[in-house]
């Protein structure tokens, strides 16, 4: 171990700041470099979008419910911190998502992936899309591809592609509700590139699809395990991949705060600071100062900022002319969860929540039936919903009180689902500035504004969902990242 301890500050306790700090922990300890770390925080609660709370038997999360199971770095950490025997699957039974359609909920049409149709019979049944709709969507097996690979506007890709009925009525509903995005402004290659790849490879996104999804169940034959216990790799464990496939989403039984309390329990080397914000990082001989919200001042060897973009690029003045090049836009949102007795409520046992397209014109962007979804999150004589409130260009909600978002809310649940039993408690969370909308060509301005940060400022890193994917298992993957070049850097100035 060298004799000089590094001090590397890291700014926000999200998903972010909590796995890059674990991550340079570790990889500090594996290359002998003895290291302090210091987070700051400027709420008392550590974790950030990641709040769970128990209240009456139930386990409610009031911002990320879940993560998205085949993107690994989430179940990589998981079981690196023991978490494994902790993790949930959704219920098997729940299987259908209903979409709104002129007032009426009709179930997603069956071998639709992200939003494109890969079975025809369901897609040709489905009163989701107008006999119209539908050939114009069958155009896409004729249309040519696209030449170049310039980044385009999410919604602008599928509608070319499969018309905009699709892209109304089921895509942009599905797809940027992860965002609360609009299609029309998020980036392709930001959101989902996987789609380019298939217009590129195969044409057709329809037929790229139904390739793909036969090659993966091929594999998935191939890799099939074989004995009673299933197959385990050297060390005895079941292969990551195929714990992933048990459930497309997977989350912890007493929620996501599970993974944020075994990471600080594992921090042996860091300090939190919570009820302090970085305000700004500036240069000086050969360090980086860190001015604080309480008026103080720090030295550090070097600073991992996992905040949102907008704090982020506040805290840095020396870079303001860069500024621009990642201007990106953050959307408002909020959710309301209602508890109500069993007895009072029935909710459709196959399902687990529908999604409201914009033109619906509800408060609600989607409803997930959380207690049918998530087996574990209620007892059994309660019933949990979760509404969802606020997306770009229509967040005038999120600021509403609490009475009257609750009052919007469950206007719409009766219109929609005919509730009208009085819950037993309501709990609302509003998300100010929470949700990144990536704008087109957001790939290409990161890679510039990060040129220009090493440049100027090379112990400096940015992090988190601001930039390359908003999901857990992206952050986490992201800040393992951040951590490698962090400790490369550092082994290679030592
Ligand atoms: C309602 C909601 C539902 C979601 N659902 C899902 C889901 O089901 N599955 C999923 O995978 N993803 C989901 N997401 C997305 C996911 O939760 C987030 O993208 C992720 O948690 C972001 O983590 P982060 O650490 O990058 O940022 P954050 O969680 O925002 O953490 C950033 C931290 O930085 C701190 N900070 C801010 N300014 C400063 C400063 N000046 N100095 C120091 N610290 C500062 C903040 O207080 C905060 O704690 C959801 C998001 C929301 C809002």
């Amino acid at each position: 171990m060298s004799q000089i301890s590094r001090r590397i500050a890291i700014a926000g306790a999200g998903i972010s700041g909590l796995s890059a700090a674990y991550y340079i922990q570790r990889f500090c300890l594996e290359n002998g470099i003895a290291v302090q770390l210091t987070i700051y925080e400027p709420s008392e609660q550590l974790g950030g979008k990641i709040r769970t709370l128990h209240r009456d038997g139930c386990v409610i999360e009031r911002g990320p419910d879940s993560f998205l199971a085949r993107k690994l770095p989430m179940l990589e950490l998981a079981r690196e911190l023991g978490l494994e025997g902790e993790l949930t699957a959704t219920n098997p039974q729940a299987k259908k998502t209903y979409i709104l359609h002129k007032r009426k909920l009709h179930s997603m049409p069956e071998g639709l992936m992200l939003g494109i149709p890969t079975q025809i019979m369901p897609f040709l049944r489905t009163g989701l899309i107008s006999p119209l709709g539908k050939a114009r969507a069958a155009l896409d097996l004729l249309l040519p591809r696209k030449a170049g690979k310039a980044d385009e506007a999410l919604g602008v890709f599928l509608s070319r592609r499969l018309g905009s009925e699709v892209l109304e009525h089921i895509a942009e509903p599905l797809l940027a509700g992860i965002y609360a995005g609009d299609t029309k402004e998020l980036s392709l290659q930001s959101t989902f590139p996987q789609f380019q790849a298939l217009e590129q490879d195969h044409r057709s996104i329809m037929i790229g699809m139904i390739r793909n999804k036969r090659q993966q169940r091929l594999l998935r034959l191939k890799n099939r395990p074989t004995g009673t216990h299933g197959t385990t790799d050297r060390d005895g464990q079941i292969p990551l991949s195929q714990l992933a496939s048990k459930s497309m989403f997977l989350t912890f039984r007493q929620g996501l705060a599970t993974l944020v309390n075994a990471l600080v329990t594992k921090l042996s080397e860091a300090t939190i600071r919570t009820g302090i914000a970085v305000t700004e990082v500036s240069n000086s001989d050969g360090h980086y100062n860190l001015k604080l919200s309480d008026g103080s001042e720090e030295k550090f060897d070097a600073v991992v900022l996992a905040v949102p973009n907008y704090a982020a690029v506040g805290m840095l003045p020396q870079l303001a002319e860069e500024q621009a090049l990642i201007n990106i836009p953050y959307v408002s949102v909020a959710n309301v969860v209602m508890a109500f007795r069993k007895s009072e409520l029935t909710l459709s046992k196959d399902g687990s929540g529908f999604l409201v397209p914009r033109s619906e014109g509800l408060t609600i962007t989607a409803c997930t039936w959380t207690s049918v979804k998530w087996l574990h999150t209620a007892p059994d004589d309660m019933v949990l919903v979760r509404c969802y409130i606020g997306r770009s260009g229509a967040t005038e909600s999120v600021e509403s009180n609490d009475e009257q978002l609750t009052n919007r809310v469950r206007a719409d649940l009766k219109q929609t689902l005919g509730i009208d039993a009085e819950p037993l408690f309501v709990e609302v969370t509003r998300w100010k500035d929470s949700m990144p909308q990536y704008p087109v060509g957001h790939l290409e301005s990161l890679k510039q504004y990060r040129e220009k940060l090493a440049g100027l400022m090379p112990g400096v890193y940015l992090t988190g969902s601001g930039y390359q994917g908003v999901g857990l298992p992206d952050c986490i993957g992201q800040a393992k990242q951040c951590a490698e070049k962090v400790v490369d850097d550092l082994v290679n100035r030592s």
